[in-house]
């Protein structure tokens, strides 16, 4: 087994987890226990980890870059309601005519 993906967010595991197991790639979830103590381990190896067969490893990196890069898993595009522009995750507010993310978070 290989570890192929960990995030700080186990719904974001889980999502790729689901991805990949729609492509038939087998997953084991590692550290799926989170918010309990996590004691001496320092906090980044207390991530959710996901897990694949050496074989699959391949595959499912460039599954889970695609899928990163194609919707941004992390930060999803948004549709300025100013304009109708379509704008990348990272940007709070739109390129284009400068109107504020809608739905901007913290
Ligand atoms: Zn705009």
């Amino acid at each position: 087994m290989k570890r192929v993906y960990t995030a700080e967010s186990l719904v974001q595991v889980v999502h790729v987890r689901n991805l990949l197991q729609s492509e038939g790639i087998r997953t084991e979830l590692r550290n799926e226990r989170l918010g309990g103590a996590v004691g001496e381990i320092p906090f980044l190896e207390a991530w959710p980890e996901l897990w694949v067969a050496e074989l699959e490893f391949d595959r499912a990196q460039e599954l889970i870059e695609l899928e990163l890069h194609s919707h941004g898993l992390e930060e999803p595009e948004w549709t300025c309601t100013g304009c109708g522009e379509r704008v990348e995750g990272q940007f709070g507010e739109c390129w284009k005519c400068g109107h504020v993310r809608p739905d901007a978070t913290g």
